[in-house]
């Protein structure tokens, strides 16, 4: 049910990180270089490179993940101060890590544009 990515080593506990949530659907970790004071990563356990990549049949756990970021994100303290949802796709848009993740960022003042 996983890729041959880093994020997919972490799904198969081949290498740690530090889960802080975890269902059938998807994975969440903290980032091992973070850019914020709470950083998570959230992952579909399903391998899907970018959101470049999705197609209709991955609806559900899209709408799966957006409602456990903002879950997670209330489990943190975020919510009340507000945080940032990020995905990089491709590229040009800063993604290294080729199995679709979003960035769960808050714990101080995010800046526009980002860089
Ligand atoms: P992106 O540049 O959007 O593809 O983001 C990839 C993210 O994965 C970066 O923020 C990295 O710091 C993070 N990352 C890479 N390897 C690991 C790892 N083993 N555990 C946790 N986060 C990682």
């Amino acid at each position: 049910m996983s890729g041959d990515t880093i994020f997919g080593k972490i799904i198969r506990r081949e290498i740690p990180a530090t889960i802080v949530y975890e269902d059938d659907l998807c994975l969440a970790f903290r980032d091992i270089v973070p850019q914020a004071p709470t950083h998570i990563l959230v992952i579909p356990k399903q391998p899907i490179p970018s959101l470049a990549d999705v197609t209709a049949e991955d609806k559900a756990v899209l709408g799966h993940i957006l409602i456990t970021i903002k879950q997670i994100a209330d489990q943190e303290g975020l919510t009340e101060k507000g945080y940032r949802v990020v995905t990089n796709i491709g590229e040009e848009g800063g993604q290294t890590v080729f199995h679709l993740h979003f960035h769960l960022m808050g714990g101080r003042g995010m800046h526009w544009p980002p860089g």
